[in-house]
């Protein structure tokens, strides 16, 4: 399966050079393909790249890679500017900021400059793929590639049929992420996917139980480390996500489900209009230095 999707695509276009972005991209490339990083601005590049050859680093200090391995991955990167650059592409991964306006005209955008029988792929955590499919005049080919942060580590790819999305879509898709040494699991086109349906009113839940005083942060977080075996409680992976992030999310459960039962937390909704946003702004339900 991993071979199909070695033979026909040889290079790949990443749209973003943040957080996911550049995961992709040193993923895609110590998997053996050829990447187009594509950003708006020098400066989101050279900061993509320089986390790409930091994380690189990392993994040949853990003797996960050789040093050659590295370099050789590095080097099969391309950074650019230049959208129209990617018009030799066989496969695009968008991994642009998470707002509707942007990744629609991205994807009218892509679906002019790359070949016709190209996939367009989206990182989306939330937008509809139906929706980003429907921008294009190849909504067969669309489809949602959800990777984890951080990319490099994270072993699940939930992998997003679209209304419109074809069978060899998805297969072609699926062994993509087994290439990429992946796990993909396939899920339909639903707000919030698997993944966030069910993790953010978790998360929501747990920010009610503070709210209402049943417990504090810390004891909330204990309860699913050592109950639960997670690796972190709710509210530090809350933290870690950023508590804007959540309140978005929640949002996009709330109107694309319509039940009432994914109602954000009001607590969550006023630690995001003071700015306490979690890790990222020193301060969310822990402070950080
Ligand atoms: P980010 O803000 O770190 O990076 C987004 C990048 O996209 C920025 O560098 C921005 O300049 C660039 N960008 C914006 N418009 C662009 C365009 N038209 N062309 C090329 N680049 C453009 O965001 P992120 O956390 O990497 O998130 C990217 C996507 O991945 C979002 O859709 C998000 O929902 C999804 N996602 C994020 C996470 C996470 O944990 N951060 C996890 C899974 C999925």
């Amino acid at each position: 399966m991993e071979d199909t999707a070695k033979s026909t695509i040889k290079t790949i276009a990443v749209l973003g050079a943040g957080t996911m972005g550049n995961g992709i991209a040193h993923v895609g490339a110590r998997s053996g393909f050829n990447v187009m990083l594509c950003d708006l601005q020098q400066d989101f590049l050279d900061r993509g790249l320089a986390t790409i050859e930091k994380n690189l680093a990392r993994e040949v200090a853990k003797d996960k890679l050789t040093k050659t391995q590295a370099e050789e991955a590095r080097g099969r990167i391309t950074p650019t500017l230049d959208r129209e650059s990617l018009a030799g592409c066989d496969f695009a991964i968008e991994a642009a900021t998470e707002r509707f306006e942007i990744k629609s005209a991205l994807f009218r955008d892509l679906d002019r400059i790359m070949r016709p029988e190209v996939i367009l792929a989206s990182n989306t955590s939330s937008i509809s793929i139906t929706k980003l499919a429907a921008q294009t005049k190849r909504p067969v080919q669309v489809i949602g590639m959800h990777f984890f942060n951080p990319v490099p580590v994270m072993q699940l790819v939930e992998v997003i049929r679209g209304l419109a999305t074809s069978q060899a879509t998805f297969d072609t898709v699926q062994a993509l992420a087994v290439a990429f040494g992946k796990t993909p699991v396939e899920v339909n086109d639903a707000a919030g996917f698997v993944s966030n349906r069910v993790l953010m009113p978790l998360i929501n839940e747990a920010v009610f139980a503070v709210m209402e005083g049943v417990a504090t942060p810390e004891a909330v977080d204990k309860v699913f480390q050592l109950g639960m075996a997670h690796p972190m409680g709710p509210l530090t992976l809350a933290d870690f996500i950023g508590l804007d992030v959540c309140l978005d999310i929640m949002r996009v459960l709330e109107e694309g489900i319509g039940d009432p039962k994914y109602r954000p937390c009001p607590l969550l909704v006023r630690m995001v209009d003071a700015g306490w946003l979690g890790r990222k702004s020193g301060r969310g339900f822990y402070t950080y230095n």
